[in-house]
């Protein structure tokens, strides 16, 4: 089976003066059904690299492929509408529309995948409930706290089914404990089938996940995986209903 995401000899130069490598040489194979960490200090090129793995940007030189497509052989429309199917985004600073509610919002992660309206709806309220948020879809982010507005980022992320979620920093913004438990529903999701590679320099929340890399100076210096071709530790379950799946996690 092909691999989620591929990327083969990966460099990424910003046109700055001087030019900076951003990235050099990163080679990285995510099977399906894969958690992955990714370590590094600011400015190892973690971002960047999440970046490219999203198609939100394209690399200077080396490919890169997402459930096989080849992203340089794609065209900016072909290339979003990968980005609007497959991929998923969690950010640091959960990014939601503060005046929709909740079922908006998540709903709004399939607009662009060309998903009837009606589809939308109820697509978004089973991501609320995997998320734990079922009960208060029509509630709207400025009555939620941190830790329940990622959850909501979240199922945002994980509407349609994507091949592929990327969170960068999740837990960033939010307390020790809040972070804890959204590193734990990612993890949740995470058995549940979903292919998740996150970004944390929290190094007892990277501890616990099955598969970790470390960046510095824009190359992967440690990967857990020894397996050559990185080869998933255990086999993916498939995704079924959404339903219930974060119960018990924290806010
Ligand atoms: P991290 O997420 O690990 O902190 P980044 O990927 O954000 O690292 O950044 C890697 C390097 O690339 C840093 O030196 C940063 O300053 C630089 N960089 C990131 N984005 C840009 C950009 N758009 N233009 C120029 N330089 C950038
Ligand atoms: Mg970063």
């Amino acid at each position: 089976m092909e691999p989620v995401l591929e990327l083969e000899e990966v460099t990424k130069v910003y046109p700055t003066r001087p030019p900076l490598a951003a990235l050099s040489g990163v080679s990285l194979r995510v099977e399906r059904g894969e958690l992955l960490g990714v370590l590094g200090p600011s400015g190892s090129g973690k971002t960047t690299l999440l970046h490219l793995m999203g198609t939100l940007d394209r690399p200077s030189s080396g490919a890169v492929r997402v459930t096989g497509e080849d992203v340089a052989a794609l065209g900016d429309r072909q290339l979003a509408a990968l980005r609007a199917t497959q991929i998923g985004f969690v950010f640091q600073q959960f990014f939601l529309a503060e005046h929709a509610t909740l079922l908006e919002n998540v709903a709004d992660g399939l607009l662009y995948a060309g998903v009837p309206a009606r589809q939308r709806r109820e697509e978004a309220l089973s991501a609320l409930w995997a998320v734990g948020l079922g009960d208060r879809a029509r509630a709207r982010p400025t009555h939620l706290s941190g830790g329940q507005r990622q959850r909501v980022a979240i199922a945002r992320a994980l509407v349609g089914a994507p091949a592929l979620v990327l969170a960068d920093e999740p837990s960033g913004n939010l307390d020790q404990a809040t972070g804890s438990s959204i590193l734990a529903l990612l993890d949740q999701l995470h058995r549940r089938g979903a292919t998740i590679v996150v970004i944390t320099h929290d190094r007892s929340i990277a501890a616990r996940m099955p598969r970790r890399i470390e960046m510095l100076d824009g190359h992967i210096v440690s990967d857990t995986c020894q397996r050559a071709g990185g080869a998933p530790t255990e086999p993916a379950r498939p995704q079924t209903g959404s339903a219930g799946v974060a119960e018990g996690v924290g806010q």
